[in-house]
């Protein structure tokens, strides 16, 4: 008898409020865990400084991105806070069908329609230590003015009350800590008992 995992790639959605510090603890991720694949999302915000196209976002115009979605070419969409985010479609599966393991980092209502979609995946809510080291991380970040700090806020109140939606939860603490939790849940996804193949000794 031989034992093997399923070659099936997870499809890993880390979620949780604007600010809580997705993009750092993915940016940390990819060091400590480079074997896991990121999808890039499209997205109709203006680039920030030192953000590159095809790299952090593929930069859409908001006619290039209502195409996508006329033509099925996303997974999700979401409209956060004025603009239009979604994650391309194609690549995500391709890699999935290859037994890699894809990361989506989105927002709250982007993960819900992945859920119904890819019930399969693994769902992860980043949280704050605390709302006001939330707002502190969105103040000193320093890239959006008030009206979208204000606004920025407030979805992530809303956001917060998702939480219960996902199979897991970390809490931002400190990079590193965040990091090697989702490690532990990515390893142990791939330990459980349905991703277990038998065959016979050849
Ligand atoms: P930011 O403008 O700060 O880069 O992103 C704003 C929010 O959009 C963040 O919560 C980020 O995770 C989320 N986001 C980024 N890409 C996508 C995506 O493809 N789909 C959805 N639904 N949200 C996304």
């Amino acid at each position: 008898m031989k034992a093997n995992y399923v070659n099936e790639g997870l499809l890993v959605v880390i979620s949780g409020p604007s600010g809580v510090g997705k993009g750092t603890v993915c940016k940390a991720l990819r060091e400590m865990m480079p074997e896991l694949t990121y999808s890039i999302s499209a997205t109709t915000r203006s680039p920030r400084e030192g953000e590159v196209d095809g790299v952090n976002y593929f930069f859409k115009s908001v006619q290039e991105f209502e195409k996508m979605i006329e033509e099925d070419e996303l997974i999700e969409w979401a409209q956060y806070v004025g603009n239009y985010y979604g994650t391309p479609r194609r690549f995500v599966e391709e890699m999935l069908a290859k037994g890699q393991d894809v990361v989506l980092e989105i927002e709250v209502q982007g993960a819900m329609q992945v859920k119904e979609k890819y019930p399969q995946g693994i769902f992860i809510f980043l949280v704050p230590p605390s709302f006001e080291e939330l707002r502190q991380r969105i103040i000193h970040r320093g890239t959006e003015s008030e009206s979208v700090l204000n606004l920025r806020l407030e979805a992530a109140s809303d956001e917060l009350k998702q939480i219960d939606q996902y199979d897991y939860v970390v809490i931002n603490d400190e990079v590193d800590k965040a990091c090697e939790r989702i490690r532990a849940i990515v390893m142990a996804e791939h330990c459980r008992t349905d991703r277990l193949k038998i065959s016979e000794d050849a």
